[in-house]
């Protein structure tokens, strides 16, 4: 196992870390798979896992990720605390709220989280979350209290990613990137105001899809190069930690090699998902291209959902608007009001 550090925390982290999806039991709707282990069972593969050089463990409150918190503090007293780094996360956005989500997760985990991140922050909540009295300001009277080490901003957005950077109270950005999805990672590699800051990296595999395409050792190698702390995995049996907690050598797959790959099972849509694609309408276009190559990769029912969620309202925008301010920064020149009409079409 390599070592990163973790931005200007002094924490020096594995570069994969322990996703605790996977471990959870009981009906929460997340991704990818999980498989209900129990408890003894659970603590078992994140021993395994820290046997290969992990230290960096992952999770959130239940009402997101099940009991995996309570997984992840039987593993923690066994393992000793000071072993290893935990990330802990909830979706409270309100001062209020993040002030008790702290302590309930203080208490399942039975110590404190070193990072606590503010989970899902996107483009509606964000001044909420860094507003006054707001989770973020909350996340810095709890470091000063003692109750987390580092306070961190969770989101699949560049625009919130970037706003974190650039707060001073941010200690620690948590966000989403692949070999296929790679805009945000490309931006944040290109923009100096993300040094310093510590970066981890999720949806490694895409909720599990490119698993289907590329081997462990593509999908974490091909990430390798870019300028993330620790890259989270989820882990939900020994083989998959042994695939998972491996020194893979870095392979620099450009993004035509990746479409090239893709091709041979679809025709897929070439977003990065950079995200500079802003409709005035508030159409988040990134998603619902993910969610088109997601369908072709596997993920038939949860992207077929997603779609048919408003693709009716969009494609009839897309099809009235004259101007498509949205294609105007696109790098990829993707036809957007094309790809809908596609889309649309694929979900009759
Ligand atoms: S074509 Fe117009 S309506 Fe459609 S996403 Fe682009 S800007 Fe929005
Ligand atoms: S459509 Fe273009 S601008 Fe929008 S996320 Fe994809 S690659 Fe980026």
């Amino acid at each position: 196992m390599r070592y990163r550090k973790l931005g200007n925390t002094g924490l020096v982290v594995s570069e994969i870390g322990f996703g605790t999806i996977p471990v959870l039991s009981g009906n929460v709707p997340v991704l990818p798979d999980y498989y209900s282990p129990s408890v003894d069972e659970a603590v078992d593969i994140m021993m395994h896992a820290y046997d290969m050089g992990c230290n960096l463990y992952d999770t959130a409150i239940p009402e997101e990720y099940g009991d995996a918190e309570y997984k992840l503090g039987v593993f923690v007293h066994k393992v000793g605390r000071e072993n290893i780094i935990i990330s802990d996360k909830a979706r409270a956005m309100d001062g209020n709220d993040m002030f008790r989500e702290v302590e309930r997760s203080v208490e399942n985990l039975g110590t404190i989280p070193d990072i606590y991140f503010v989970h899902q922050v996107d483009e509606k909540n964000q001044d909420e979350v860094f507003g006054r009295y707001g989770a973020v300001d909350a996340l810095c009277d709890l470091k000063k209290a003692g109750l987390i080490r580092f306070t961190g901003i969770a989101t699949h957005y560049y625009s919130v990613a970037e706003r974190a950077a650039r707060d001073d109270r941010v200690d620690v950005i948590q966000t989403s990137g692949n070999i296929l999805e790679r805009g945000i990672l490309d931006r944040i590699a290109d923009n100096s105001v993300f040094a310093g800051k510590g970066i981890i990296l999720n949806k490694v595999y895409a909720a599990g899809c490119l698993l289907n395409v590329f081997t462990p050792a593509e999908l974490i190698g091909g990430i390798l190069h870019w300028p993330f702390s620790c890259a989270l995995i989820g882990i939900g049996t020994h083989s998959q930690a042994d695939a998972a907690m491996v020194e893979y050598p870095p392979v620099n797959f450009s993004f035509d090699e990746v479409i090239g790959r893709l091709s041979e099972r679809f025709s897929p849509i070439r977003c990065t998902r950079c995200q500079r694609c802003i409709c005035p309408k508030g159409y988040e276009v990134h998603i619902m291209l993910r969610q088109y190559n997601y369908y072709h990769l596997g993920k038939n029912y949860w992207a077929m959902k997603k779609l048919r969620m408003n693709i009716d309202e969009v494609y009839e925008s897309c099809r009235r608007c004259t101007d498509m301010p949205c294609m105007n920064g696109c790098p990829q020149g993707i036809n957007i009001p094309e790809q809908t009409e596609r889309i649309y079409e694929l979900t009759r």
